[in-house]
């Protein structure tokens, strides 16, 4: 599966906002937007690019692709899957991301970003249910509980996570056993969703 490989800070940069992609990182004095509030590159600095229409929806949607870190291709076939279904397409787009396991894990706060969610994923230490489910793109419905695995509410990284991030869960969430498991209450309505993202100008672009 192709994967984004290259330094994740350059995405923040270039959005010129903090996508919060590196745990504990975006909240120190190390994160780059606030060292380097201009785009990568050996230009970067020079770049005044006009802002045009095109542009501006581009941005928006590589932005929202960057925080939950969809790769172009399983973004654009979730947009698709948004516009079929009955509803405003931006929020429906913006609640199936919501909805994705990788997502779900990192609002619990047992991974410190999504990237981290996803490990914790695909390394068989989520369970739906009581089954164990190792796909991060997998979409949790209502009703459904998510647990972590014994053996990974042991691991350090986890407990520090749950100690030091105090992320509070959204409404649709409920945290129970602890906090070692996630009840799914209700579908994400939009004012849930805290990602700063300007969805209909995703369906904008999408829809010329
Ligand atoms: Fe983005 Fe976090 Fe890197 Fe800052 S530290 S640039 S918020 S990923």
């Amino acid at each position: 599966m192709a994967r984004y490989t290259d330094a994740v800070c350059r995405l923040c940069r270039r959005e010129k906002i903090k996508l919060y992609l590196k745990g504990a990182k975006c909240d120190s004095l190390k994160c780059p937007v606030e060292r380097k509030p201009y785009p990568p590159g050996e230009h970067g600095r020079d770049r005044t690019r006009q802002g045009s229409e095109y542009l501006t929806q581009l941005r928006e949607k590589q932005k929202a692709r960057r925080i939950y870190g969809l790769m172009e291709k399983r973004f654009q076939n979730l947009y698709e899957v948004a516009n079929r279904t009955p509803g405003i397409t931006g929020e429906n787009l913006l609640q199936m991301l919501e909805m994705r396991l990788d997502n779900v894990v990192f609002r619990t706060g047992w991974g410190s970003s999504r990237s981290q969610a996803r490990q914790w994923v695909r390394h068989g230490h989520v369970r739906v249910n009581g089954r164990r489910v190792t796909i991060p793109s997998y979409r949790v419905v209502v009703g459904d509980a998510v647990t972590l695995a014994d053996k990974a509410r042991a691991f350090i990284v986890v407990r520090h996570n749950m100690d030091t991030l105090e992320r509070r869960v959204p409404a649709w969430l409920e945290m129970i056993e602890g906090g070692y498991e996630v009840k799914i209450l209700n579908k994400p309505l939009r004012e849930h969703v805290d990602a700063p993202v300007r969805e209909h100008l995703i369906v904008e672009l999408y829809s010329k």
